[in-house]
């Protein structure tokens, strides 16, 4: 079984009385412990993707099943316990809550999830999620105290603290420099190895498909090649 299985999967937003067509007829497959670069120009679609992969939104037709489960056609509440229960994102903008610790943002999705730890536990389980991604010493810095690559690492964990199989990440190193985007890209790499977490890498940047071992390419809604290793 895969991980993930799309099928035919078209979107298009309606803006008023004006139809944009964006993906027009994805299918796509991928297993548990891949790490893939979704690459493409900018506007080619990649987000309304991700988006639709993440359960964030739902396609206009097509089908997906996500772990065996068929997604495409669950409402908003449903896409929303898939998303606390399997998938963790990273955003180009970090998205952390500012004037809240480092340690607060990791902890702060296990109030959404089912699994009812215990403030310590939680506590405990963002601390040593911290610690991975080396910012053990600065658990207690809030984001304005922190470089862009220490808030990205602090997206990371708080990412993973629900212990997500699949992970994406949208231009997550879009905001950084280039040393700073290569230890970035390398932690997505050491998660992906280490702890067989299933990594797609979202962007525009073909330098990122290196970091990957698969490759698909997105032009106007549509995949034109899927490559082993970096395909541009
Ligand atoms: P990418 O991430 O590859 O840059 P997007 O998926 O963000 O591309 O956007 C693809 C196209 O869809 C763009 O032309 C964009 O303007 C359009 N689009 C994205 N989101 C919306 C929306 N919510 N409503 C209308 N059009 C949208
Ligand atoms: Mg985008």
């Amino acid at each position: 079984m895969h991980l993930i299985e799309l099928q035919d999967i078209f979107k298009t937003y309606h803006l008023g009385e004006v139809d944009v067509p964006v993906l027009k007829g994805i299918t796509l497959n991928v297993d548990q412990g891949e790490l893939v670069a979704l690459m493409g120009a900018s506007g080619s679609g990649k987000s309304t993707l991700m988006n639709i992969l993440g359960c964030l939104d739902h396609p206009s037709s097509g089908k997906y099943w996500l772990d065996g489960e068929e997604v495409s056609g669950l409402s908003t509440d449903g896409r929303a316990l898939i998303r606390n229960r399997k998938i963790g994102f990273v955003f180009q903008g970090f998205n952390l809550l500012p004037r809240t610790s480092a340690l607060e943002n990791v902890v702060m999705p296990l109030n959404y999830s089912s699994e009812n730890l215990t403030e310590r536990a939680g506590r405990q389980r963002a601390t040593e999620l911290l610690e991975r991604v080396g910012l053990g010493d600065r658990m207690h810095h809030e984001p304005s105290q922190l470089s862009g690559g220490q808030q990205q690492r602090v997206a990371i964990a708080r990412a993973l603290v629900n212990r997500p199989r699949l992970l994406f990440a949208d231009e997550p190193t879009g905001n950084l420099d280039s040393k700073t985007s290569k230890e970035i890209l390398l932690m997505f790499q050491r998660l992906n190895q280490e702890e067989g977490l299933t990594v797609i890498l979202v962007t525009h940047d073909g330098s990122i498909a290196q970091y990957a071992r698969r490759t698909v390419r997105i032009s106007d809604g549509l995949i034109v090649a899927d490559a082993a290793g970096d395909a541009s």
